[in-house]
């Protein structure tokens, strides 16, 4: 049995306690838009094909009575789910999942008050749902759900009764849980859910901020140390502009507040700051 520690980790900010909780590991060819002999220097580890190993880590946060998930990651490591998910993703290796790790924090689905959807791709979302005895089923069935509206409402996966969109988001709205977001917005008093489109038009990232400390969990709004260096660092297929202006706006909120973040697909357990560097910005390894 693989222990808690070598999949969830978890620090204090001010009076929350952030945990990140790795659901494994997968790989991806990201396609930059940028000239490939630089990306190739910045990720000397990609293959031929331009994949390689990223991480994919979920954050729960206690703050006050609330218990806060922030993406819910991916269905179990045992489900027909993943056996799909796998297809699709070649290079994918789970971990214990979230599951195991929630039992092993002491953490009952039913106490889960706030599901933060950062966007809609499957690996952030497909665990919204589980599998159980032929059917999906909400897996947090008391937590208010957020995503971005655009995210939901102007998708057009919804369209596609098939798509996991509309099958696994679309029980949670169906049982009145989804609601969506257009600005930024308190989740509770400390945590705040944010529009930083880009990835997705309607993706958003989660801030805390706890006695004069700050967290961020971004999602895809970085994917890879480098993007830090280079904002025009996008992967193909996401709007580009709008990618640029959310970094920027992050970056001047959370650099002087020298705020701990997190991006989902950074190596466990993936706690960095963006420092000022003499040409720019640059991430810096917290762990
Ligand atoms: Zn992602």
């Amino acid at each position: 049995m693989t222990p808690p520690g070598d999949y969830t980790a978890t620090r204090k900010f001010g009076d929350a306690a952030v945990t990140i909780i790795s659901e494994g590991s997968m790989s991806w060819a990201p396609k930059f838009v940028a000239p490939e002999a630089e990306w190739r220097r910045a990720v000397p580890e990609a293959g031929a094909d331009g994949a390689f190993t990223i991480g994919l880590n979920l954050a729960h946060i206690r703050i006050g009575n609330a218990s806060i998930l922030v993406d819910p990651g991916l269905d179990d490591p045992d489900s027909a789910w993943q056996r799909r998910f796998a297809a699709r993703w070649p290079g994918v290796r789970r971990s214990p999942g979230l599951e195991h790790a929630l039992a092993a924090l002491g953490i009952r689905a039913g106490e889960v008050t706030h599901v933060c959807i950062t966007h809609a791709h499957g690996d952030h979302f497909g665990g919204v749902t589980l599998e159980r005895e032929g059917r999906d089923v909400a897996r947090f069935p008391r937590a208010r759900h957020l995503i971005g509206r655009a995210d939901w409402a102007r998708n057009p996966a919804r369209e596609d009764r098939g798509s996991e969109l509309a099958g696994r988001l679309g029980i949670v709205e169906g049982l009145g849980l989804l609601d969506l977001v257009d600005d930024e917005r308190e989740i509770v008093p400390g945590a705040t859910i944010i529009p930083a489109p880009g990835e997705t038009p309607g993706h958003t990232i989660v801030r805390v901020h706890s006695a004069g400390e700050a967290f961020y969990y971004v999602g895809d709004l970085f994917h890879l140390p480098c993007e830090v260096e280079h904002h025009d660092w996008i992967p193909a297929g996401r709007d580009q502009a709008a990618m640029r202006a959310s970094r920027g706006r992050l970056v001047a909120d959370a650099v002087p507040e020298r705020a701990t973040l997190v991006f989902t697909h950074e190596r466990f357990p993936a706690w960095g700051r963006i420092v000022r560097d003499p040409g720019g910005y640059r991430w810096e390894r917290a762990w």
